[in-house]
């Protein structure tokens, strides 16, 4: 893991706790469906949610590259664990930036004690990678909007205590300038909620939203009305960074345990440490893994030095997440027939990273940002 000195203490108390209180629990975590609530508030009294949020939320006002040390360590201890300060981070992030005062006043401090968990709700039936077709409705009625409609494939969906939602306040014709943001509580009557059997991050709950004429109050808009998708969905660069470190946190668990594992079983009269044939593929992980790191760390390096890092951010969400799998994938055939067990994490984290390929936006999707880029930077 890297640590630059001036983040040597956080970064140790976040993988100390990870190795202590995660590790040991992160294959029966995953058949839990819900946080434990004093996990949560624990990691947060460590300043482990939102590290980088203002201190006038409670955060500690660090860097963007804090927050992604901190989510990297969370991760090596339970992938899905990490869930909460990744979505801690950026939703902290787009209440502290775009909501009213009043309202950034009453859950941003909740989320950084750990006291609150709370969803994004972009992708609908018919809406996903083409994000700025999202069609639920909010209409304005004098100091309220009304939200009608449904989201799907939510993370968190049946245990947040709340969500950012994007809703179309302007007609489908204007694309992603009629999208708007609004917080709405999780408790907001006409507000149900579901959670899908997934094939990883079970603990998550990953599902449907749905709204029957859901009031919100004009104060829960978050940033300006139709700039949903130019002021709040900035935010997912820096989550795409989040989610490279998520990945670059579990392949490395298993990368260390797989180092150890070598070092104790032998065939043909030696430890398969011996055998390079062993070891190569292992090592190749190390690489792939540090080099997604670096770029990971790197785009938050830019964007706390305010540079430009869509396309960073892009090659991040689109490299970590997919050696991560691969990595892990090696780790689990490395330990022979033990990896095919249940027994072992690895294929828990295969499958957990997994989720990310797709989560936030896949691979494609990805290279079509940074193909976009690529061709303005280069315009003849
Ligand atoms: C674990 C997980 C967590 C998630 N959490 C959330 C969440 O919290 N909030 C939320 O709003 N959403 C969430 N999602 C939804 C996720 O963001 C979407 O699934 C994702 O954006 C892809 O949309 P889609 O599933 O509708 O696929 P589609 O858009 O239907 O795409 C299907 C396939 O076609 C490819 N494709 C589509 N268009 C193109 C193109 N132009 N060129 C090349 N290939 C293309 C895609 O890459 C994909 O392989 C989550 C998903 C997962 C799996």
């Amino acid at each position: 893991m890297y640590v630059a000195d001036e983040y040597e203490a956080l970064a140790e108390t976040a993988l100390r706790f990870a190795k202590d209180k995660l590790l040991p629990r992160y294959q029966q975590r995953e058949a839990e469906t819900r946080y434990d609530p004093a996990l949560m508030r624990e990691m947060g009294a460590l300043g482990l949610i939102g590290p980088e949020l203002p201190e006038e939320f409670g955060g500690l006002g660090l860097t963007n590259v804090a927050s992604g040390i901190v989510t990297e360590a969370i991760a090596y201890g339970d992938f899905n664990v990490a869930y909460v300060q990744s979505s801690g981070s950026l939703l902290g992030q787009v209440l502290a930036r775009s909501a009213e005062k009043a309202l950034a006043q009453e859950w941003v401090p909740k989320i950084i004690r750990g006291e609150a968990l709370i969803g994004v709700g972009l992708t609908e039936p018919s809406a996903g990678s083409d994000a700025a077709k999202v069609r639920l409705k909010a209409v304005r009625k004098g100091d309220r909007y009304v939200l009608s409609g449904e989201k799907t494939s939510i993370s968190s969906a049946d245990q947040a205590d709340g969500f950012v939602i994007f809703a179309r306040t302007g007609t489908v014709e204007d694309g992603a300038r009629g999208v708007t943001a609004f917080f709405v509580p999780g408790d907001a009557k006409g507000l149900s909620r579901t959670r899908f059997d997934d094939l990883g991050s079970k603990i998550v709950g990953r599902g449907s939203l749905f709204f029957d004429e859901v009031e919100v109050p004009v104060e829960h808009r978050v940033g300006g009305e139709g700039k949903g998708f130019y002021e709040v969905m900035s935010g997912f660069d820096f989550n795409r960074a989040i989610i490279g470190l998520m990945c670059c946190g579990a392949a490395q668990a298993s990368i260390d345990e797989t180092w150890r594992y070598v070092q104790e079983r032998e065939t043909f009269g030696v430890k398969l440490a011996q055998h390079q044939g062993v070891t190569f593929p292992v090592a190749e992980g190390e690489a792939l893994i540090a080099a997604s790191r670096q770029l990971c760390l790197h785009t938050l390096w830019l964007r706390d030095a305010g540079k430009p890092h869509t396309s960073e951010a892009a090659m991040a969400k689109w490299l970590a997440p997919k050696s991560a799998f691969d990595v892990i994938r090696q780790c689990l055939l490395t330990h022979g027939h033990y990896g095919w067990s249940m027994d072992l994490p690895h294929q828990q984290r295969m499958r957990d990273v997994m989720g990310l390929e797709i989560g936030d936006g896949t691979a494609q999707i990805m290279k079509l940002v940074i193909a976009r880029e690529s061709l303005r930077r280069t315009r003849p």
